[in-house]
């Protein structure tokens, strides 16, 4: 059995207790138009071009069959969208300027990878499944978090939940910490800005707050200026959460305007002209407060 990932990162201090290694699974079925990892939207497996990195010695542009590879006026240009033999393309480039924006691995190769860090495990951490949406790869996730439990490393997943209740119900008995989102609860703008309905979402959140590992659960919402950092969507957030499960764990997840930078790597526009800021922390617990009145007693800001 394969999967795609777009990339595994060591020595991480935020997607779990301890020192994690998170591994991120290629493709999502959402597109959040903030979203930080937006080389994971795609499934499509697609060559990237850096800049920076680019000498322009022009090798590609002459290997190329149908204009891949371009010299234009203002440098050297990509064009993934066209036919081309990538892989030759790539291993011609003498600078590494161009690369695959993920890689194919067996379960085998991908444990064997994560395994490779176990040492840092032993003080609190362990493994992240990350992405794009791990829960669209439901088999492979399985398989590579059962390898993992039986290892004994400590295994969490972050979750979009816009997935089938079945792929939920697979990973769920191999994970130790589950983080799951709810960024929208408006359906309409969550359509608008996150590009699906939300009442997947609100279904599976239902039977994760219902199971036995609602303890082990945080649900997240990132604070994005615009639009989720609305006093009336966290209110709502928190009278829906609170309603199934008085003990939920709910964390407020300032801005990070780090995503920007990633852009220039896909074709996609981001969704702020001028970048904002994060929270102050009286901001972050004017938030929180919010969330206190409408029934969450375990808030978690940064
Ligand atoms: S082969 Fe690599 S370094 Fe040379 S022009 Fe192409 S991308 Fe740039």
């Amino acid at each position: 059995m394969t999967g795609a990932i777009f990339d595994i990162r060591r020595f991480s201090t935020h997607d779990g207790g301890g020192i994690r290694t998170t591994m991120f699974f290629k493709g999502c079925p959402l597109s959040c138009v903030w979203c930080h990892n937006p080389e994971g939207i795609s499934a499509k497996r697609r060559p990237l071009h850096f800049p920076g990195k680019c000498i322009g010695c022009g090798i590609c542009c002459g290997l190329s069959v149908h204009g891949g590879m371009t010299r234009e006026a203002e440098g050297i240009r990509l064009h993934p969208e066209r036919e081309e033999d990538w892989t030759a393309l790539i291993d011609a480039c003498p600078a590494g300027a161009l690369s695959w924006d993920s890689r194919i691995v067996t379960v085998d190769e991908a444990v064997e990878e994560l395994l490779k860090d176990r040492a840092f495990f032993k003080y609190g951490g362990g493994v992240t499944l990350s992405g794009g949406e791990p829960l669209g790869q439901p088999e492979f996730a399985t398989q590579v978090l059962k390898r993992l439990q039986a290892e004994g490393v400590h295994t969490a997943i972050e979750t979009s939940l816009q997935a089938g209740p079945e792929a939920l119900r697979m990973v769920l008995p191999y994970l130790y910490l589950i983080y799951a989102d709810l960024k929208i609860f408006d359906e309409e703008r969550h359509k608008k800005y996150v590009g699906a309905s939300n009442r997947n979402i609100l279904k599976n959140l239902e039977l994760l707050l219902t199971s036995d590992k609602r303890s082990q659960t945080i649900i997240r919402t990132p604070l994005i200026p615009e639009y989720t950092a609305d006093p009336a969507n966290i209110a709502a957030i928190s009278r829906f959460l609170s309603g199934i499960y008085e003990d939920v764990s709910y964390e407020l997840l300032n801005y990070n305007p780090l995503a920007e930078a990633k852009y220039h790597l896909v074709d996609r526009e981001f969704c702020f002209k001028e970048n904002p800021g994060r929270y102050s922390a009286e901001q972050m617990e004017a938030f929180a407060g919010v969330a206190r009145e409408n029934g969450i007693k375990k808030i978690i800001i940064e």
